[in-house]
């Protein structure tokens, strides 16, 4: 069953090697495992519900909690407190578009607000309630989730909106087919939720980002249905389906989705390869992009987080051995790893294993074979799971993520490491900070941040167990803001795959301007005139009073 107050599937752990934990107590102090409350103690703070009855619509409170926030830090926070400040007044799981119509009618009768929710691993606050007079229904999709058409001869697949990634990739498997995209969150998202938040997976280099595969579908809005027909190309005007990438929820409900598939890959592979300083890492990733290389990943750890990887992998005598190898080759402790993966033909395959290798041979790269690339396809989707053993251990951790061109990367990723490594001084806490660059293009990467801190412990203000949760929060924080800060002044995205939710709101207008922010507000007027379609995130618009 999904874990309601963490990440994944409360049957799987993945516990924190020892190597890891000497290696947090050495860079941030030994931390204290907080008591988190429990689900019962949680339910005891659920208020009674607003809304009224509804064949549709569930209004148990264990639903209620179990959709009342996503996956970010502020969440986990509230959840492991059972300081749960708002919850959804009811859930509805609807089966078809015709059910999704029942709920938006219904909401409007009700005058309540409504928020689609998929895999709920927003990690920005997407499905957060908001406080407000107005009863709020959570719509779960995940029983739209079947194949609805495959056109094997043009490679296109029409699913509902609420398909999980395992379930997607099965039912295309099953037909030698597959999508391709596979977010960290893979297990728990869902096809809409990529959509309507331009998600990324993990090989968008090769398969390409979700707009790329996006090719139409049906969305449910309180102002109608737009139908949009997956044409393989349009010049008829803009393209509406750029509309609905990164809407949020905030313009209706997609309940199905066609999706450009292709088939599955005959041979794949991931490679490790260590560089002796992360700029000569970057040169030979940008010299990699550039030659437009068949590649499906590139992912280029900092010295940092090279480090904190070897560390948490817990394979001492392995890495110690890895780490002599490497000093014979002249990389010493400023080394970071490349993990490279190549999916195609054998012989494009071929191809793109030696032009890479050549290309990172050229500056200095040194080629360790399929080991870690083995051993990072295998924990791909289980890493995610570490983050729940570190906060059980004090160790609470949040990623951030932006893009620049390469011409700034250099100085964008240590302004941001910069700010994260004060963000605690005033309370004399180190912060660890690392990156990678994962998502890159000829003319700019993607830099995403992980950092960690503790959870401070008996402070003043302490909730359920002995930590501090409103302490907690005010340090992410100072983190997040100094962070964001930064990204904005160093000529970043403030968002290259997360979205914008509520979290990345107050840093929207610098990319959008003034003019792009009201026609961002106009558009979700035009289909949700009464403001009643997930309120308050990525555009802050007052809903329309009634007639
Ligand atoms: C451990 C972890 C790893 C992650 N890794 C990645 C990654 O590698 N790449 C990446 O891009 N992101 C990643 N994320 C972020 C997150 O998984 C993505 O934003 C994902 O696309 C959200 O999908 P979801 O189905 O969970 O949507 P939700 O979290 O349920 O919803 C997100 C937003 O979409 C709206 N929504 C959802 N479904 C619909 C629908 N059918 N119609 C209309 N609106 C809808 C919601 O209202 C909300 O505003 C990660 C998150 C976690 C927790």
């Amino acid at each position: 069953m999904k874990r309601w107050n963490g990440w994944g599937d409360d049957t799987f752990t993945y516990p924190l090697p020892q190597s890891a934990a000497a290696f947090l107590q050495e860079a941030i102090g030994p931390a204290t495992p907080p008591r988190d409350a429990t689900l019962s103690e949680a339910v005891d703070t659920v208020p009674a519900s607003r809304l009224p009855a509804h064949a549709l619509v569930d209004t148990d409170a264990t639903g209620r909690i179990a959709h009342a926030r996503g996956q970010s830090l502020p969440d986990w926070i509230a959840l492991r407190s059972g300081r749960i400040p708002t919850f959804p007044d009811g859930v509805a799981y609807p089966a078809t578009g015709e059910q999704v119509r029942k709920l938006l009618s219904y909401a409007g009768q009700v005058d309540a607000r409504l928020i689609p929710y998929g895999g709920g691993s927003s990690v920005v606050g997407h499905v957060n309630v908001l406080p407000g007079d107005a009863p709020v229904l959570t719509v779960d999709l995940t029983r739209m989730n079947r194949l609805l058409a495959l056109d094997e001869v043009s490679h296109v697949a029409t699913f509902g909106a609420g398909v999980y990634g395992p379930d997607l990739e099965a039912q295309l498997r099953a037909r030698n087919f597959t999508l391709g995209h596979f977010p960290q969150s893979f297990e728990f998202s869902t096809l809409g939720g990529w959509i309507v938040t331009r998600s990324n997976g993990q090989q968008s280099l090769g398969y390409g980002r979700i707009e790329a595969m996006f090719a139409g579908g049906r969305l449910e809005s309180p102002a109608g249905t737009l139908v949009l027909p997956p044409f393989p190309a349009s010049a008829a005007g803009p393209d509406l389906r750029e509309v609905l990438l990164g809407s949020e929820g905030r313009l209706g409900i997609l309940t199905e989705a066609t999706v450009r598939i292709r088939p599955v890959a005959a041979c794949e592979e991931f490679r490790a390869v260590f560089f002796p300083d992360f700029e000569r890492g970057q040169a030979a990733v940008r010299e990699m992009m550039q030659a437009r290389l068949p590649l499906s990943m590139l992912r280029l750890s900092t010295p940092a987080e090279t480090e904190t990887t070897l560390a948490m992998a817990g394979h001492e005598q392995a890495i110690a051995w890895l780490k002599g190898l490497l000093r014979l080759r002249r990389i010493g402790d400023q080394r970071c790893m490349l993990i490279l993966g190549i999916t195609g033909s054998d012989a494009s395959v071929l191809f793109g294993r030696d032009e890479a290798l050549a290309a990172a041979r050229e500056h200095g790269g040194v080629h360790t074979g399929q080991i870690f690339g083995n051993e990072w396809r295998k924990n791909r989707f289980r890493s995610p799971y570490l983050r729940n053993s570190l906060w059980e251990a004090g160790y609470a951790l949040d990623t951030l993520e932006t893009a620049t061109a390469w011409s700034n990367v250099s100085d964008l990723l240590q302004a941001i490491e910069q700010a994260l490594h004060r963000g605690l001084q005033d309370v004399g806490e180190r912060v660890l900070v690392f990156s990678h660059l994962s998502h890159t293009y000829p003319w700019g990467t993607n830099i995403y941040t992980t950092y960690l801190y503790r959870i401070p412990a008996n402070g003043p203000k302490a909730t359920f167990g002995q930590w501090d949760a409103a302490e907690t929060l005010r340090r992410w924080q100072v983190l997040k803001t100094a962070a964001s800060e930064a990204i904005v002044a160093g000529g970043g995205t403030i968002t290259h795959q997360h979205g914008i939710g509520t979290d990345h709101l107050p840093y929207l207008s610098p990319e959008k301007g003034a003019l792009g922010l009201a026609a961002l507000g106009d558009l979700c007027e035009r289909f949700d005139p009464y403001g009643i379609m997930n309120p308050g995130k990525l555009v802050l618009r007052d809903a329309r009073t009634r007639r």
